[in-house]
C-alpha cells in the first residue's frame, strides 16, 4: 500500500528530538511522499535541511501562509519569489486567505494570494490553499486566476458539499485529513457523498492529529487512520483509498509512476 502526505510540517521544532523515528513510522506505514508547505521566510531553512536529509521521501513547497502576511508583504513575497526563480518547488504553498484570528491585513492576503497564485502559473505548478474563514474569498480568487491551468489542493478541507463541489468544478482537489475522524465535525457526512477521485490524504502535522491521537501531536504515520476512515464511510477498501488518493496526488505534484 503506498500513501501520500499532501501536506505536513515535519520541519517544525516539535519534531527535532525525534524526526528520524518519525519518518521512520511513515515510512513503516506505506508513505511513500511527503509534501512539506512553506510558511515564511523563517521556515525556509529548516524545511529545505529536511528536503536534503531525505530526497526521496521530503518534497518542499514555497510560499508566504496567509498568517504570516503583515504590512510587509511586500518584502515577504520578495524572498518566497526569489526562491521560486532559483530552483524548481513541488507547488506554491501554503497560501491563501484567513480571516479567523485576524482580518487587520486582509487587503494585504488578497494580494499575497493573487501575486502568488500568478507566480503558481508562471511556473506551472500547483498550488497547496489555506482557508479559514474565507471559502467564499478564496473560490472568488481561483475564478478570477484560473485560465484552465491554475490546479491545486484545498488543504485541510472541512466545507459544506455545496462548496466541495464548487472547488472540485474549479479543478481543485480536496485534502482530507484528521478532521474526518472528529465526532460532531459533520466532515464524515460531507466526504460520504465526495467521489474519491477528487480527494487526496494530509495529516498537517503536527496539527490536527486524527482520532484516538487527537488533540496531540500529529505525525505522517496516521495517514493510514485518516485513509480507513474514508474507506468505512465510503464503504470501501483501505487500499482502493490508498490507490486512489495517491495516484492524483502524484499526478497533481507531477511525478510519473
Ligand atoms: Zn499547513
Amino acid at each position: 500500500m503506498q500513501l501520500i502526505d499532501t501536506h505536513a510540517h515535519l520541519y517544525l521544532e516539535t519534531f527535532s528530538a525525534d524526526r528520524e523515528a518519525v519518518l521512520q513510522r511513515a515510512r513503516d506505514n506505506g508513505v511513500q511522499k511527503i509534501f512539506l508547505p512553506n510558511i515564511d521566510g523563517g521556515s525556509i531553512a529548516g524545511m529545505l535541511a529536511l528536503e536534503i536529509a531525505c530526497p526521496d521521501l521530503c518534497h518542499a513547497m514555497m510560499g508566504l501562509h496567509p498568517c504570516s502576511v503583515d504590512g510587509e508583504v511586500d518584502k515577504a513575497l520578495d524572498t518566497v519569489h526569489s526562491w521560486l526563480q532559483r530552483r524548481k518547488f513541488a507547488a506554491v504553498g501554503e497560501i491563501g486567505l484567513d480571516y479567523h484570528w485576524d482580518i487587520t491585513w486582509k487587503e494585504q492576503q488578497l494580494l499575497a494570494f493573487r501575486r502568488q497564485a500568478d507566480w503558481a502559473l508562471e511556473y506551472d505548478l500547483p498550488i497547496v490553499i489555506h482557508s479559514r474563514n474565507a471559502t467564499a474569498d478564496c473560490i472568488a480568487v481561483l475564478k478570477e486566476k484560473q485560465n484552465g491551468k491554475l490546479r491545486g489542493i484545498f488543504h485541510c478541507f472541512s466545507g459544506t458539499a455545496e462548496e466541495a463541489q464548487q472547488i472540485t468544478d474549479l479543478g481543485f482537489l480536496l485534502g482530507i485529513g484528521g478532521v474526518v475522524t472528529f465526532k460532531n465535525a459533520g466532515l464524515d457526512k460531507v466526504v460520504q457523498q465526495l467521489d474519491l477521485r477528487h480527494l487526496v490524504l494530509e495529516t498537517d502535522a503536527p496539527y490536527l492529529a486524527p482520532v484516538p491521537y487527537r488533540g496531540k501531536r500529529n505525525e505522517s504515520s496516521y495517514l493510514t487512520l485518516i485513509a480507513g476512515k474514508i474507506a468505512a464511510l465510503k464503504g470501501t477498501t483501505l487500499e482502493e483509498v490508498a490507490g486512489s488518493t495517491t495516484a492524483q496526488a502524484l499526478r497533481l505534484f507531477g511525478y510519473d509512476f
